[in-house]
This record gives C-alpha cells, structure tokens and sequence, in this order.
C-alpha cells in the first residue's frame, strides 16, 4: 500500500459511541485498504482556507473504502470537539494514509497477543480485535482495558460481543466501577495487570494504546512484569493522562 497525497472522503454514518466520543464512518473512494493497527491523517480546511490535520487510528482494516474512525472530544481540543459534536453525514473531509507499518498486528504471527488500551486508545486494538475474530485459526488475544466507568468505554457492546465470540477480556475502571467488578478503582496497578496479561512464559506480542501517560505506565508495567522490552510495541495518543 502506497502512500499518497491528500484524499477526498464524504462522511457517510455517525455513531455516538459514549456521551463524549462517537464513531464515524467515511467513504473515502480511492482508499487502497489497510493493516489492523494503521492510522491515517485527517485534514480540515474552514470556509476562510484555515486548516488543520490530527491523526486518527482506523478501526476497520482489510479491503474495502468505507473508514471507521472513532474520536473522543479532548475538552478544549481543536479539532476532536468537531468530530464528536458538530461533523454530520455528507460532510467532506481529507484524509491521508494509511500511516504506520509498525503498530500493525500480522495474522500469520502465531505468538499469543496480548493488547492493553486506555480510553480511545482501544481503536487500533479494536481493528486487530475484529480481524482476529475474522480468522479463527489465528494466535489467541487478550484485551486489559482500562477506562474510567462503564459508560466511558467506546465500543463496550461489541467488545462484549467478541468476548462471547472468545476474546479474553479484561475490564480495568480508573475512577467508578460496576457493583460486580471485584476490585478498588484506580490507574492499572502491577497487580491488576498481572493477573490480566498472558503470563511471561508465552512470549506474547503486546500492542498497548492511549494517552501517552497511559501507555508509558503500562509499558513500564509489562517490562517490570517481565515481557521483553523488544515485544512491547506503543501507540502514544498525546496528553498526559
Ligand atoms: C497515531 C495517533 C492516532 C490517534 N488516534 C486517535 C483515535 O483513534 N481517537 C482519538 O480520539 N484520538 C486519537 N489520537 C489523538 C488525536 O490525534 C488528537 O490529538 C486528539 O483528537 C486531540 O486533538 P484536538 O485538536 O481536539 O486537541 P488539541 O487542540 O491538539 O489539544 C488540546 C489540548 O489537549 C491535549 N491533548 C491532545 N491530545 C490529547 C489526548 N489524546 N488526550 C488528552 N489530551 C490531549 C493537548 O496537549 C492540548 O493541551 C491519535 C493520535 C495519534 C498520534
């Protein structure tokens, strides 16, 4: 897949995902496909030629040039409060991609694969998530998500779903938790994490996401727990939480 310039794409669905992130789905015709795990650039441009670009990850991979994309609002934010709040079905945007061949999950990699998310960082896992159900005889995953209460996690009913369907998965809450989740609220602990991830001996292949404090933390937290350093790919989405 090359790389271009700047595509033309017309949203075609909004999905309100939580009450602060929503899906939304582009049609972007000359879209050459992408990996699980890619991200591609979004351009705006406003009516006085004012533009900016954000990175977004890609929900959906394969073939195809309907794009989903899933965007949280960062308070204050430039562009995100758009996205989540104002952009409508028919409306255009340019995008760019797709982008990174790193934090890519390859389905013909028998290693176990062990995923670790915060917040929107669930979306490039979400796209590895989905292409792993699509291939049975695929390595088997494990998801560690962590978001601060129920209502918070994006994608909550599918990722329901791919558990019945046999993800492992793992819920971890930051700041109020379901009456049946066992366990104190808080940022992922080694502890929490441990029992979580697949244990050390399996050599899995960890991709973990989400705000660049999140991810940093967790990283550290998988090395300290012992998985190689090299088996540990991030995904930083800015911030600091
Ligand atoms: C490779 C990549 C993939 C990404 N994928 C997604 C995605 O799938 N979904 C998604 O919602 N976002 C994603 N992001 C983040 C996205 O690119 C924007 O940074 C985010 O939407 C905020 O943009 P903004 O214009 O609203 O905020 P800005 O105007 O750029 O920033 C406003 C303030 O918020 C802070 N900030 C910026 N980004 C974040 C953040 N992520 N969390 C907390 N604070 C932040 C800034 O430091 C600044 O103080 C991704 C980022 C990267 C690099």
């Amino acid at each position: 897949m090359i790389v271009g310039g700047w595509l033309p794409g017309l949203v075609e669905a909004v999905v309100q995902s939580t009450s602060h992130a929503r899906i939304l789905q582009v049609r972007v015709p000359d879209w050459p496909g992408n990996l699980p795990g890619q991200h591609l650039d979004i351009r705006l441009t406003a009516e006085d030629g004012y533009q900016a670009e954000r990175s977004y990850s890609i929900a959906s991979s394969g073939a195809g040039t309907l794009v989903e994309l899933a965007v949280d609002r960062v308070p204050d934010g430039e562009v995100s409060p758009y996205l989540v709040d104002d952009v409508l079905p028919g409306d255009a945007l340019e995008v760019k991609g797709p982008l990174g061949n790193y934090f890519v999950w390859d389905p013909t990699d028998p290693s176990p694969v062990q995923l670790v998310a915060g917040g929107s960082g669930i979306v490039p896992l979400l796209a590895m998530a989905r292409a792993r159900a699509r291939r049975p005889e695929a390595a088997p995953f494990r998801l560690l998500y962590s978001v601060r209460s129920a209502d918070d996690a994006m994608y909550r009913d599918e990722l329901e779903q791919l558990r019945a369907d046999g993800l492992d998965l793992t819920w971890a809450y930051t700041r109020t938790a379901p009456d049946a989740w066992a366990g104190t609220p808080g940022r992922l602990s080694a502890s929490v994490l441990a029992d979580a991830v697949w244990p050390v001996d399996r050599r899995s292949l960890a991709f973990v996401c989400g705000p660049t404090g999140f991810v940093e933390a967790s990283a550290d937290l998988l090395v300290q727990h012992g998985y190689d350093p090299a088996r540990v790919r991030t995904e930083r989405f800015g911030g600091l939480s």
